[in-house]
């Protein structure tokens, strides 16, 4: 599968890596859009929220642990910060593997564009 973010996963393209355990992946967007801009992605390859099944509901969840530990250590969560999912070509996804967005360390707007 010709999947960038799997590639990360496995270690074929390189990345800044913030933390990593069997089941998840967080690392810096390369093309940051805040002062703070990680990425957080399930190992396993599921293309987007439409693809989510109820087997994926504990990875999910976990995932949002994960982002709430990744915004203390970043001090994120007394200034607040964003969490994105983009869903599709309306949305703006890129990269067709789940990911959410952190994105900290600026005022935002919304709503956004
Ligand atoms: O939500 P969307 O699919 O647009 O986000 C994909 C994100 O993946 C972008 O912010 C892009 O900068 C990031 N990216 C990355 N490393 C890559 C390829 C894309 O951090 N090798």
């Amino acid at each position: 599968m010709d999947c960038i973010f799997c590639k990360i996963v496995d270690g074929a393209i390189p990345a800044k890596k913030v933390y990593e355990d069997e089941k998840i992946l967080a690392f810096y967007d390369i093309s940051p859009a805040a002062p703070v801009h990680i990425l957080v992605i399930p190992k396993e390859h599921i293309e987007s929220v439409v693809d989510l099944r109820k087997e994926n509901v504990e990875i999910v969840s976990y995932i949002f642990e994960k982002i709430r530990t990744i915004a203390k250590d970043f001090n994120l969560d007394e200034s607040g910060f964003r969490v994105v999912t983009n869903c599709g070509d309306d949305a703006g996804q890129t990269v067709k593997h789940l990911h959410f967005h952190i994105l900290g360390g600026r005022t935002m707007q919304w709503p956004p564009g």
